[in-house]
């Protein structure tokens, strides 16, 4: 049963006890840090648990976008980061959308898949447990108002784009694998995770579909004939959507606004990880008096997003060919630099020229979200199918979906709402 509590209103500079809604990343490392430093804080979440909105889905905390390290980041704002399981990759498999298979390689860590859910070993109840140890107080199934709360770290509230996959066991090897390919994974990306046993096909979908599973059977399908040793045994599907948004203030009545609530997003890729922690540490950096945390965004993370959003602009430019040629591109920089991050580095990094298109496109490209009580708040709309999204299901992917029917019907779960 959802408990609705009433909690004593804060004034300007939260002088009292810390109020936050919403006990996934962004919330609870500020908590953390907020108790650490002898304040009393109250996270509350309308779900059960921290990472139940997710339920077993593998994430990636990308490692590229910036010189330093996610986990020596970590370690400086004194988050344990072997309070989790991740597992490295140096190594993934680059799909080209003509099926061509190269090694994207680097000797550092390109990323670290990490397991989101209400397992002791995800990332979620590894953040739980630096909280509670700290001394915050966590209400699960607690209902408040955003006029009663002093962070705002709630997650996505519209809806820019929708990711979903199948997991499965198997007793293939760990794998990585990232694919671009416009008819699986419109506008977007797919992507294959195995991990100890464990496995994840997922597709990401940046325009909006009926029959949306057929992408996923799709997508299941293609993996099946080009990876026949994954021997995959369907057990659930997860999924989940991405809110991308940019605000005039990130702190607004004396409320701070952090992760997926504040918008603070990667519009080309949804890697909303990384930004969801870093903005929870500098909203409690500010509640400490140690920085303002509307500059400090505008420093620190906004130029990333808002690269982010040229990148978005150009993709939803192209297709397959010039994925194409992303991909070649890519393989030629590997070859010459001897590193396979630093094309990808680059496409993330902030320049002159992207700094450009954003001015020219972001305002055109997003819309006012009236609701936003005078935060400013433009979103980037769910953009609408393309004629070419219309295609009718392959034989192997009718069989993939009839599969997975048959799976549901004897208890697998799905935790999104498959329309
Ligand atoms: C399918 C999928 C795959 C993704 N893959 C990646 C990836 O590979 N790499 C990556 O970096 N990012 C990925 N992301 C994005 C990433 O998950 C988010 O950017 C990140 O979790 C945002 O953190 P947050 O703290 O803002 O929100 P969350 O971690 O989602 O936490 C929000 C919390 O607020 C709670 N809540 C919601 N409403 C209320 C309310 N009214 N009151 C109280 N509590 C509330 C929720 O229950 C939840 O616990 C993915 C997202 C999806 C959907």
């Amino acid at each position: 049963m959802l408990q609705t509590i009433n909690v004593p209103k804060q004034g300007m500079g939260v002088e009292g006890p810390v109020q936050i809604m919403g006990a996934g990343l962004s919330g609870l490392a500020a908590a953390t840090l907020l108790a650490r430093a002898g304040r009393e804080v109250h996270v509350h979440d309308i779900r059960n648990d921290s990472g139940a909105r997710f339920d077993g889905d593998f994430q990636a905390l990308e490692n590229w976008s910036l010189g330093i390290d996610f986990f020596d980041q970590l370690k400086e704002w004194g988050i344990d980061s072997s309070e989790f399981k991740s597992t490295e990759f140096s190594v993934v498999d680059l799909i080209h959308p003509d099926d061509e298979i190269s090694k994207a390689k680097t000797d550092g860590v390109a990323y670290r898949i990490v397991e989101r859910g209400t397992s002791e070993h995800t990332i979620d109840q590894g953040f739980k447990r630096m909280a509670l140890a700290a001394g915050v107080n966590i209400h699960y199934k607690s209902r408040v108002q955003v006029e009663d709360c002093d962070i705002i770290a709630c997650g996505p509230k519209g809806t820019s784009a929708v990711a979903y996959g199948e997991i499965f066991t198997t007793k293939h090897e760990n794998l990585i694998t990232f694919q671009l390919n416009d008819k699986l994974a419109p506008g977007a990306y797919s992507y294959m995770i195995i991990i100890d046993g464990v496995g994840l096909i997922c597709t990401c979908l940046w325009r909006k579909q009926s029959k949306s599973d057929r992408f996923l059977n799709e997508t299941i399908a293609w993996y099946e004939e080009h990876y026949p040793d994954v021997d995959r045994q369907p057990v659930k599907r997860v999924g989940g959507k991405g809110d991308f948004t940019i605000n005039s203030n990130y702190k607004s009545d004396g409320r701070y606004y952090v992760g997926e609530s504040g918008g603070l997003q990667d519009f080309m890729w949804g890697f909303g990880m990384r930004m969801a922690v870093w903005s929870g540490v500098l909203a409690a950096k500010d509640i400490l008096g140690e920085c303002d945390y509307d500059k400090e965004v505008r420093k620190q993370l906004l130029p990333y997003v808002r690269t982010s959003v040229a990148n978005r602009f150009l993709m939803n430019r192209v297709g397959d060919k010039m994925f194409k040629r992303m991909c070649k591109q890519w393989m030629r920089n590997q070859k010459r630099k001897g590193d396979g991050l630093a094309w990808i580095s680059r496409l993330f990094s902030p320049t002159i020229a992207k700094r450009v298109i954003y001015r020219l496109v972001n305002r055109f490209m997003l819309e006012k979200d009236e609701k936003a009580l005078g935060r400013g708040v433009r979103r980037m709309p769910f953009r609408k199918a393309l004629k070419r999204d219309v295609w009718e299901p392959s034989p192997a992917a009718v069989a993939v979906g009839e599969r997975w029917d048959a799976v549901r019907r004897s208890g697998g779960n799905t935790s999104f709402d498959e329309e």
